[in-house]
C-alpha cells in the first residue's frame, strides 16, 4: 500500500512537471535548491555578489536575455548534444561553447583573482543558469533534432515537439 501511494504521488509529480514544462520554474526550483545548500560564507558571498537578491532571481534571467543581442555570445551556452552512439567527448566541440564549457568558463570567472566584481556577478548569474540548463533532459540532446525541436510528439491531442514537452 505504502508504495502504490509513493508511485502516485511520483506520478502525479511527473506529470504536474510535464505539465507545467521545464521553463522558468524547474530553473527556480534547481536555484532555491542550491541557494538552500550553500555554506552560510558561501551564502553571505553570494547575497553580497548579487545585492542581496535571491538565487531563483536570476534563475531563468539567461532566457530572458536571449533577445538582447549583448548575450548573443551566451546563445549556445544553453545545452550540450550528443548524438546516439556518441559520449560528449565524441562529439565536435561547438566553436562558440556549450553548456559544460560556460559552466567551467564561469567557475573560472568567478573564483578569477584577476576578474573585477561586475564581471564575477555576470558570470554567477550565468552560473546559476547553466546548472539548471545542464539538469533539463532536453538540454543534453541530441544533434540530430536539435534537442527534441525537430522529434513531433502528440501530447493529448496537440501537436507539439519533444523539447517543448
Ligand atoms: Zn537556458
Amino acid at each position: 500500500m505504502k508504495i502504490v501511494k509513493i508511485l502516485s504521488s511520483i506520478i502525479f509529480l511527473l506529470l504536474t512537471f510535464q505539465l507545467s514544462a521545464w521553463g522558468f520554474k524547474a530553473h527556480y526550483a534547481i536555484a532555491e535548491i542550491a541557494e538552500r545548500n550553500l555554506t552560510p560564507n558561501a551564502k553571505a558571498k553570494v547575497d553580497d555578489m548579487l545585492d542581496g537578491k535571491k538565487m531563483v532571481y536570476w534563475a531563468d534571467w539567461m532566457d530572458k536575455v536571449r533577445s538582447d543581442s549583448t548575450y548573443d555570445f551566451t546563445a549556445t551556452w544553453h545545452y550540450a548534444n550528443v548524438d546516439s552512439g556518441q559520449t560528449y567527448e565524441s562529439m565536435p566541440r561547438v566553436e562558440t561553447g556549450d553548456v559544460v564549457i560556460a559552466t567551467e568558463l564561469a567557475i573560472e570567472m568567478i573564483q578569477s583573482n584577476t576578474e573585477n566584481d561586475s564581471i564575477k556577478t555576470l558570470y554567477l548569474k550565468f552560473l546559476i543558469h547553466l546548472i539548471g540548463d545542464l539538469h533539463c533532459p532536453m538540454h543534453a540532446g541530441r544533434a540530430t533534432d536539435r534537442g527534441g525541436n525537430q522529434y513531433p510528439v502528440t501530447w493529448f491531442g496537440r501537436e507539439t515537439n519533444l523539447h517543448s514537452l
